[in-house]
């Protein structure tokens, strides 16, 4: 029996993506009738992003439980709490802002585990490292950023990493 992922996006083996046991032709005409939860999420951390003040780049994040039921953190890049709004230096890559992923998980609880994490775009090496010290079993971006290391770690970590863009252009407006 075939498999059919609800969003149509092979790559996302969350098991809430996932129906068994259905029939070759239900797989063949299923097409998803709302937006699927992940889709949902991806978009709430591109409004996150929207508040970020880094000079450099916008990025935002939402973590949640392992059921998609409740948002655990928020997150977006920028500088510290009481600190001016601005990037410490225009140096790249070491402006002086805390990245949305570590924003985010400084506030996720620890004992929840197999998070699922939604970034607008995909992690550096050192959030990639946190993300899986930190019980994240899934990761969904929506860029790719142009250093695929970040990704790279999320694998080898045994992390399932997803480019999630099928959904991007569709229930706007
Ligand atoms: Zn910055
Ligand atoms: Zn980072």
């Amino acid at each position: 029996m075939p498999t059919l992922f609800k969003d149509l996006v092979a790559e996302n083996t969350h098991p809430l993506n996932l129906r068994e046991g259905v029939s070759e032709s239900e797989v063949e005409s299923w097409r998803p009738a709302r937006p699927p939860l992940f889709e949902l999420y991806m978009r709430m951390a591109e409004e996150l992003a929207k508040r970020s003040t880094c000079r450099r780049l916008s990025v935002g994040t939402v973590i949640t439980d392992a059921h998609l039921e409740n948002v655990l953190a928020i997150g977006y890049n920028g500088n510290v709490r009481g600190f001016p709004n601005d990037c410490d230096a225009p140096t790249p890559g070491a402006c002086g802002c805390i990245h949305s992923e570590m924003n985010a998980l400084v506030k996720a609880p620890g004992r929840e585990r197999d998070k699922v994490a939604f970034v607008t775009a995909s992690p550096c090496v050192m959030c990639a490292k946190l993300i899986a010290q930190a019980r994240i079993s899934h990761v969904y971006y929506r860029e790719a950023y142009r250093d695929a290391t970040g990704v790279d770690i999320l694998r080898q970590a045994g992390i399932t990493a997803v480019h999630y863009d099928r959904w991007k252009d569709e229930w706007r407006g």
